[in-house]
């Protein structure tokens, strides 16, 4: 997998160069074009990267002769003629970016550059229903692709992110104690074959984290966990730039550290497990038995969903304050240990809950406050992400994006016509 974008240390181009790899040349310049999103000369290519001139000449030619890359004005003159600038065209080609949820699924339609070209997302119990969340997955992609009828570039991927842990050997095999109905069910690898594309599937936190290490606006740190608050707890940790996934696939199931051994049964067969205590369905459940309580509040045990408990909590209603209050606080005990366990430079929080902002974050960081001491703990930051609702669907088309990237003669070159 390629590196990420980082913007303050854009690799060199030795580092490419040098690093060919089994791949060919021009597989190395097209990456190394891509990491140069300002541009980049043909004398710079072959001063930096120690070539001969007419060596880098002829692959620029070859590499001309497709469309990912083209000549972009010129540089700043260094004495004599200014030189052309060579560009990569992230427009060439699209990437399909689907994130399924629990019970969401979002499919986004990307460039080469990680911009988001169209979004869509609708209500689906994918946990329990596995031919719904298929069928939507297919409607909103062909969806994305009718909206750009006009303007269609080849599609290179659908990458796919799962609330599950994804096996490296086995990538839609997904565990029977997390996702019982989707044993044995092969819906993704159909719609990618009816689609025609080739199908790349990731935990959805880590399609997070990876979201936030390409486009974030921390990428620069290096070290981070990405942390997703949904139905379940997730996170992705970015360890010296890289993505860690864990022996099987498994790395960062946050959601099921026990915090309370006597606490409530989780659907992992353990007790008090964090998802008990931060998930979406445990939000609830306080929230109306505080409502029956007889608490004062806006809001009904009927009628409450996530959306009015944000939006209770957002104007103030004590009942909605209190249970984020309380969220936090069991969050900002998970959060400690894996502060003084992973040491990232920041954890960024994602999901639907961060909509809550301040009345969700403020007492995140008092209580992780209280519980780190050491200095390099304590100097986390602890930010919500800026990428938005749409960051773990970005990250599925990331996911695509990086692997393209390593072989892009192969990847980008050889790719599917709508
Ligand atoms: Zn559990």
């Amino acid at each position: 997998m390629t590196s990420p974008p980082f913007a303050s240390t854009p690799p060199s181009v030795a580092d490419f160069l040098q690093d060919v790899g089994g791949r060919g040349l021009d597989d190395a310049l097209i990456e190394m074009i891509w990491h140069h999103p300002q541009g980049i000369s043909r004398a710079q290519i072959a001063k930096e990267g120690s070539l001969a001139r007419s060596t880098v000449s002829d692959a620029v030619a070859r590499i001309l002769d497709t469309d990912l890359v083209e000549e972009a004005g010129d540089a700043p003159s260094q004495g004599g003629r200014r030189p052309t600038l060579l560009r990569f065209r992230d427009e060439a080609r699209w990437i399909l970016g689907a994130d399924l949820g629990a019970t969401h699924v979002a499919v986004a339609l990307t460039d080469l550059r990680g911009r988001i070209l169209d979004f869509h997302e609708g209500a689906c119990d994918v946990r329990n229903d596995p031919d719904a969340a298929c069928a939507m997955l297919l409607e909103f992609c062909e969806r994305a692709l009718a909206a750009r009828s006009g303007a269609r570039m080849p599609i290179i991927g659908l990458g796919v992110a799962m609330p599950s842990p994804v096996s490296p050997t086995h990538p839609t095999l997904f565990p029977s104690s997390i996702l019982p109905a989707w044993e044995g069910h092969m819906g993704l690898q159909a719609v990618a074959d009816t689609l025609g594309l080739p199908l790349f599937v990731e935990n959805d936190a880590n399609a997070g984290a990876l979201a936030e290490l390409w486009w974030g606006r921390l990428q620069d740190l290096g070290h981070l966990t990405f942390v997703k608050l949904g139905t379940g707890i997730g996170a992705g940790h970015i360890i010296a730039g890289e993505l860690y996934r864990g022996a099987a696939g498994a790395a960062g199931e946050l959601g099921h550290v026990s915090i309370d051994p006597d606490g409530p049964p989780c659907l992992c067969g353990n007790r008090g497990c964090a998802t008990t205590f931060i998930g979406t369905p445990a939000l609830l459940r306080r929230t109306r038995d505080r409502l029956q309580a007889g608490q004062d509040s806006a809001l009904t045990a009927e009628s409450v969903t996530l959306d009015r408990l944000i939006d209770a909590a957002l104007e103030a209603d004590p009942v909605a304050v209190a249970v984020l209050e309380e969220a936090a606080e069991h969050l900002g005990t998970v959060l400690a240990g894996l502060l003084n366990l992973m040491n990232p430079r920041a954890v960024i929080l994602g999901g639907t809950l961060t909509r809550a902002g301040s009345r969700l974050l403020d007492p995140v960081r008092r209580a992780v406050e209280t519980r780190t001491l050491i200095d390099s703990v304590t100097n986390a930051q602890i930010e919500l992400s800026d990428l938005g609702a749409e960051n773990v669907a970005l990250g599925a088309a990331t996911t695509v994006l990086s692997h393209a990237l390593t072989r892009p003669t192969h990847s980008l070159l050889q790719t599917v016509e709508f």
